[in-house]
């Protein structure tokens, strides 16, 4: 929902790289995405249809709750990226790990030391 339109402008705007912004580029290729991916350890494999590649990741990250790290990560990707478009708010690493740490804490109950 509230994708841009395609007149507006599609430059990302977390990256340096004036790339495209599109959902592959935002949350999978994207400079800041790639190092929320490195931070947590999942592997998006080039080349696999996104079933298999869906799989793929969360074998190589080999924990659980890899669905909810992975939504959690994706959305606090999204809301930097909004703040940096509607609210030309700064978009930091360290503010992006804060905002996924706050909301994966609740569900630390459910894990395991
Ligand atoms: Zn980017």
């Amino acid at each position: 929902r509230h994708w841009r339109s395609p007149q507006e402008d599609n430059t990302c705007p977390l990256c340096p790289a004036q790339a495209h912004e599109d959902r592959n580029h935002l949350f999978f290729t994207c400079q800041f995405s790639s190092r929320v991916w490195n931070f947590l350890q999942i592997q998006w494999l080039a080349g696999l249809s996104p079933s298999e590649c869906l799989i793929a990741a969360r074998k190589s990250f080999g924990q659980p709750f890899f669905k909810e790290v992975v939504y959690l990560a994706a959305w606090n990707v999204w809301l930097l990226r909004n703040g940096r478009i509607f609210r030309n708010e700064r978009h930091t690493f360290a503010a992006w790990r804060r905002n996924f740490i706050h909301d994966i804490t609740p569900l630390s109950h459910r894990f395991k030391p």
